[in-house]
């Protein structure tokens, strides 16, 4: 079954504006099925944040169909659309969006707000979503007294705690040294093990080169798609 689905997904930027419109997606088709880890590739510009954006409902297309777990997102208003977003989505960004004065737990828990789960269970599926990243130790501490890969790592608990059918990460390890980051990645590698469904933008060739499945980006479209035997192969 598929959780994540895009049909024929165009996106032009400055559609309304006086500046000539710049086309970022020009036909973007695949699917994603429940428990994929996949890897976004392709060089800068072409395309990577503006698919992760469009396929999170952060952005709408300017054509074609999104649909997140069966569900056409074109048929939801604003409000409907966050609402899909806190039950169905997680995300994890490069810069990590946590709140520096509050502690590792309420970072985690915050991630919950808008799902309508009471505060005491909010702090519960906090620490148990901690424990997944292996965190379990640092709930009482402020995002200040940790490291960078301890940061993710609270970003992805936080992605994780309202139990998403995906998971969206735009370049998680872009602001950690290369060790680090491969320890994110092995994460990612655990949590798939486990069930969750995974798209993950990475520049770093030798971390997606390890991922299942790998969709190369090109000036807009799908350049290759290791997973989808209808489209070209990688080279
Ligand atoms: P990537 O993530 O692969 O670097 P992006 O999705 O960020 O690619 O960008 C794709 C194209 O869309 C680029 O030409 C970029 O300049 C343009 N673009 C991205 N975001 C915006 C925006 N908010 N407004 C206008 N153009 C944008
Ligand atoms: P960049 O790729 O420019 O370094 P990030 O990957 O950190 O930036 O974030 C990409 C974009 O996603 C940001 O420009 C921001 O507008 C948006 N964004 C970040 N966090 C959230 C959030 N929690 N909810 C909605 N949009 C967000």
């Amino acid at each position: 079954s598929a959780v994540l689905e895009l049909e024929e997904v165009t996106k032009v930027y400055g559609e309304r504006s006086d500046r000539s419109p710049v086309p970022a997606l020009r036909g973007v088709s695949f699917a994603v099925r429940a428990g994929e880890l996949v890897a976004i590739v392709g060089p800068s510009g072409s395309g990577k944040s503006t698919l992760l954006h469009v396929m999170g409902t952060l952005e709408r297309p300017s054509s074609g169909v999104v649909r997140i777990d069966g569900v056409d997102a074109a048929g939801l208003d604003d409000r409907a659309l966050s609402q899909l977003r806190a039950l169905r989505i997680g995300f994890v960004f490069q810069r990590f969006f946590l709140s520096e004065h509050a502690t590792v737990r309420e970072n985690v828990a915050d991630g919950l707000l808008y799902a309508g789960v009471p505060a005491v269970e909010r702090r519960r599926r906090a620490e148990e979503a901690l424990d997944r990243v292996g965190l379990a130790d640092r709930a009482g501490s402020t995002p200040p007294q940790l490291s960078g890969g301890q940061r993710q790592r609270v970003a992805i608990a936080r992605a994780l705690v309202g139990r998403p059918a995906v998971v969206l990460a735009d370049e998680p390890t872009g602001n950690l040294d290369s060790a680090t980051g491969a320890a994110i990645m092995a994460l990612l590698h655990e949590l798939h093990a486990d069930g969750a469904t995974i798209l993950v933008i990475t520049h770093d060739p030798a971390l997606a080169e390890r991922l299942p499945r790998r969709i190369r980006m090109l000036d807009g479209r799908v350049a290759a798609d290791s997973g989808d035997p209808r489209a070209p192969r990688d080279p």
